[in-house]
């Protein structure tokens, strides 16, 4: 099974609720690495925040939903705090609340939330 451009449209959809519900995302193909012509397609996700698409976040039809999840996940969390609506923003969100980012960990076909200091594990289901 691949990817297709409805389940990274929902995956993407899917991460950037966790940071707001308002923010608009930009889908482009991206150029893939694709030696023995697999087929392989990706993907670059923008996330526009204050208007802008402020950075590229690349998965490709190889990745599982829950690993691409993941991904956009990881990516958000690398860069966000970059912005300046969520400048120094910790992400995604520690599941026991506390200020500091969660770790994002790889469970079967889902997406786990953890608190790196035990404080608690949430887990995501991808929405596709
Ligand atoms: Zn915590």
């Amino acid at each position: 099974m691949t990817l297709s451009d409805p389940q990274v449209a929902a995956l993407a959809r899917q991460a950037v609720e966790l940071l707001g519900p308002d923010i608009a995302i930009t889908i482009e193909p991206a150029s893939s690495h694709d030696p023995y012509g697999f087929g392989v397609t990706a993907w670059l996700v923008y996330p526009v925040i204050d208007r802008r698409p402020e950075f590229g976040l690349h998965v490709d039809s190889t990745m599982s939903p829950a690993r691409a999840l993941a991904q956009l996940l990881d990516g958000l969390g690398e860069h966000i705090g970059e912005t300046e609506r969520f400048r120094g923003r910790a992400f995604p969100p520690c599941p026991a609340g506390h200020e500091h980012p969660a770790d994002v960990v790889l469970e079967d076909d889902a997406v786990l939330l953890r608190c790196p200091f035990g404080g608690g594990t949430s887990r995501i289901e991808p929405a596709a």
